[in-house]
């Protein structure tokens, strides 16, 4: 099959390799209909995420057709059309039995090395570097789906792959951001960094019944796509309309400051501030794994007794981490991968209803042999581009 593998830094191909087979009587064999590039994906393009290998397949957002399941796995079928949610999860564990998919405790056979970084491993992903398991990811013709009995979920065949394939990942990713700040009717929420997550963790936050949302970016595309789909009440551009985003935030919300934050960015932040000059150097010469510029303004910016809600991928220790503030504010700060699985079910309706339609953020449609091409503009985000879906 033809499979789009990393080979290193900003060097992914389009290989021929092995089909994928069931190891486990809980796998499954699914023939990817639609897959596509993550924003985390460009972690692994950039070369910044540990313990890849040449010749790793990646993509943790597939969909598609069961072709083959193992005996064990009594819920799918040959035929079934699936989407199946990015962190790979046990079903079983003390944190799969309580809803906390991502952190599951058996999916990740190389768990040790995320213990060694962080005292603790979460679960498996799909296509996400050997210390979050090696799994074969996605961005494939085939793809195996471990414990099939737990993630993979059927669709209705009248909404399209465009529609439903982003219950992968981002739309409950940018779902759970909201939902985890506990909004209240009328809360003004601010969200830095418009991409995929970004542009769902804005819908959500006004589907969850906030009043004002405020968004962050320097792209006047991503803005715009902030404003006319997601529907943002307030647009800041940080690199045309204002050197203090902190500043502007508290003007825009009579000085209190916005009732909640999310970062949407995560460590590969740009920013045009001292620090963040600073950090880029300090990443560089790896004296300090991530650059904070986002997490920092929204910290600050956050109003008393907020919520700080931090989809962005993180990896590793900060600098300049304004724990006074957030301890004086009375804020609270939570993050981490999404339970996906937790999400599916409820998006899929709120998907049916026409309350969300994941399909507008799409910008470009490319086959599977263009991922190469694809990435790069992703990552320099030229031409527009904010999503792409693959077709094998
Ligand atoms: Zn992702
Ligand atoms: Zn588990």
């Amino acid at each position: 099959m033809k499979a789009v593998c990393w080979f290193g830094k900003e060097d992914m191909r389009v290989e021929s390799v092995p089909d994928p087979e069931l190891l486990s009587p809980r796998d499954a064999i699914v023939r990817v209909t639609s897959t596509a590039i993550c924003g985390s994906d460009l972690h692994l393009y950039g070369g910044k995420v540990p313990s890849m290998r040449k010749g790793d397949i990646l993509g943790h957002e597939f969909m598609g057709e069961v072709v083959d399941v193992g005996r064990g796995v009594k819920n799918l079928k040959t035929g079934d059309r699936v989407v199946v949610p990015f962190p790979i999860s046990c079903g079983s564990c003390h944190y799969c039995k309580t809803e906390r998919y991502s952190l599951c405790d058996n999916s990740n056979p190389n768990a040790w090395m995320l213990e060694a970084l962080n005292g603790f491993a979460g679960a498996a992903l799909f296509g996400y570097s050997h210390m979050y398991g090696g799994y074969a990811g996605g961005q494939a013709e085939f793809v195996r789906v471990p414990y099939a009995d737990v993630g993979p979920k059927t669709v209705p065949g009248h909404l399209s792959d465009e529609q439903v394939l982003f219950l992968t990942d981002i739309l409950p990713t940018g779902y759970q951001a909201a939902e985890q700040c506990g909004i209240r009717s009328g809360d003004t929420v601010a969200v830095w960094g418009c991409g995929p997550v970004g542009q769902f963790a804005i819908q959500s936050a006004l589907l969850l019944g906030a009043e004002r949302v405020i968004a962050i970016d320097r792209f006047p595309d991503r803005l715009a796509m902030a404003r006319d789909v997601s529907r943002a009440s307030d647009l800041v551009n940080y690199a045309s309309d204002t050197d203090d985003v902190v500043e502007t935030l508290k003007q825009l919300t009579g000085g209190r400051g916005p009732d909640h934050v999310i970062d949407a960015v995560g460590m590969e932040a740009h920013g045009t501030d001292a620090y963040s000059r600073l950090e880029s150097g300090k990443q560089v010469l790896k004296l300090q794994m991530d650059r904070a510029t986002a997490l920092r303004q929204a910290i600050q910016a956050c109003g008393k007794g907020g919520t700080v809600s931090v989809p962005g991928v993180y990896a590793g220790l900060i600098d300049k981490f304004p724990m006074g503030q957030l301890f004086a504010k009375g804020c609270r700060l939570v993050g981490g991968q999404t339970h996906a699985h937790r999400y599916v079910q409820p998006l899929l309706e709120r998907i049916e209803r026409g309350e969300i339609d994941p399909a507008a953020i799409i910008t470009h449609r490319m086959r599977l042999d263009e991922a190469p091409h694809g990435y790069s503009i992703f990552q320099k985000k030229q031409d527009r581009c904010i999503k792409i879906v693959l077709t094998p």
